[in-house]
């Protein structure tokens, strides 16, 4: 009894903590926002609650602990007591010598204390049970890559189909996100995606590069279909340019490396040059070997971008995503960029999530997404000849937004 209820509570104190433990992560992660919002104080409170909740708990194992070991040893000298009494009566009335009681007492105290060791044992095993089963949970999850993957992994030709891809996150099972997906990519061609905010445009991505299992429909690449294509190869084939790049911490070449871990310098550098990175880089005093991130120069998104490309194009996969950033830059940089990502989409499939309609008139099919249906798809000007249709609409409100924003 008392082992199930040490090992509930220890499982309940393992987990407060591991709450507190993620609002101070998220707090120094976001520490800007919380800055700039004065939220100092409700952080803090966050904190404190938890903290509070889990000095409490364990405040409760341990009065609990406290009363099973003050039990063991009334027990155990109400025990010698009554030994005593009834033993010392014994002695009096002459049937048992003094000696032997006494012996008798000692082994009996022995005894008794070794076992109240043992009971302190088999709660501090229960204790560690508790605390390690989420640990265990982890450790049996199973993992999505198997690692011992062969590393030569054939090379696409990024040729994309999706056939009626139905899809809810695991999460919220009864949102259907994606209602019947047909979306045909020959090798080479490429495509952009456009829509709302919402309509499902990311989670296409994301179905494509197994970061999640598909259920209905099917997603085949190079008419096999995605199931059957382990994890790695898959990858290995695909190179994302993200709306948001991060950096990792360390030079700029490291950075770039990213893309493929052993090339050589000269590689690294020449996919610099293409994604006209090297403009900047040159400026800095230590150049490849220029420290970012925390440690080092903060880069701007422009150059930061720039990076992402250069790391994509020493990939040099057969299929390429690209996450397109919001807002535009300065219209240099916008043109360096554009410039390095029309060499970076050379002789490659490429999926476009687009946000930003002027740069996407050029691709082979765009396809426009309501509510996880694809509801329109052609090309740019086809699109644009039916007046009423949902891209048309789309490039006129942002052409008036653009023009709002110029006056
Ligand atoms: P878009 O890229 O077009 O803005 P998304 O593909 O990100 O749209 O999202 C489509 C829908 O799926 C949204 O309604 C969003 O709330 C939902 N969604 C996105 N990611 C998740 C997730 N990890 N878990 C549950 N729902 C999600």
């Amino acid at each position: 009894l008392f082992g199930r209820f040490v090992r509930r509570l220890s499982r309940k104190v393992q987990k407060k903590l591991a709450e507190a433990n993620i609002v101070v992560d998220e707090s120094f992660q976001s520490i800007a926002a919380v800055k700039a919002y004065t939220n100092e104080d409700l952080e803090y409170g966050r904190y404190k609650g938890l903290i509070d909740e889990v000095v409490q708990l364990s405040i409760r194992l341990t009065r609990f602990r406290g009363m099973f070991i003050s039990f063991f040893i009334v027990g155990l000298f109400g025990g010698i007591c009554l030994v005593i009494w009834f033993g010392g009566n014994l002695v009096m009335e002459g049937s048992l010598i003094l000696s032997d009681l006494v012996s008798f007492l000692l082994q009996s105290l022995f005894i008794a204390g070794s076992l109240a060791g043992l009971g302190e044992i088999y709660a501090s095993v229960q204790r560690s049970i508790g605390a390690s089963e989420r640990v265990f949970e982890i450790l049996g999850e199973e993992p999505e890559v198997n690692i011992t993957e062969a590393k030569n992994y054939t090379r696409f030709t990024g040729d994309i189909a999706f056939e009626n891809v139905k899809f809810a996150y695991p999460s919220r099972k009864d949102v259907e996100v994606l209602k019947g997906i047909d979306i045909r990519i020959p090798p080479g061609q490429k495509i952009a995606l456009v829509g709302h905010s919402g309509a499902g445009k990311s989670t296409i991505v994301q179905l494509l590069m197994k970061f999640y299992d598909l259920e209905e429909g099917r997603i085949c690449i190079d008419g096999k279909d995605s199931r059957e294509i382990p994890t790695r190869e898959l990858r290995s084939n695909v190179a994302i340019v993200p709306q948001e790049v991060l950096l990792f911490g360390g030079s700029i070449k490291e950075n770039i490396a990213y893309g493929r871990p052993g090339a050589t310098v000269a590689e690294i550098e020449s996919a610099a040059q293409k994604a006209n990175a090297m403009e900047f880089i040159v400026r800095f005093p230590e150049g490849m070997d220029t420290l970012v991130g925390e440690r080092g120069v903060k880069l701007s998104g422009g150059q930061k971008q720039r990076i992402a490309i250069a790391r994509a194009i020493l990939k040099d996969p057969a299929i390429l995503i690209l996450d397109e950033a919001t807002s535009a830059l300065d219209s240099n940089s916008e043109a360096l960029i554009q410039e390095a990502l029309q060499e970076l989409m050379k002789n490659r499939t490429s999926i476009v999530i687009a946000h930003r309609l002027a740069t996407i008139q050029h691709v082979d099919q765009i396809y426009v997404l309501e509510n996880g249906a694809v509801v329109e798809f052609g090309t740019h000007k086809e699109l644009l000849s039916s007046e009423e249709g949902v891209y048309a609409q789309l490039v006129k409100l942002q052409f008036n937004a653009l023009a709002a924003k110029s006056v």
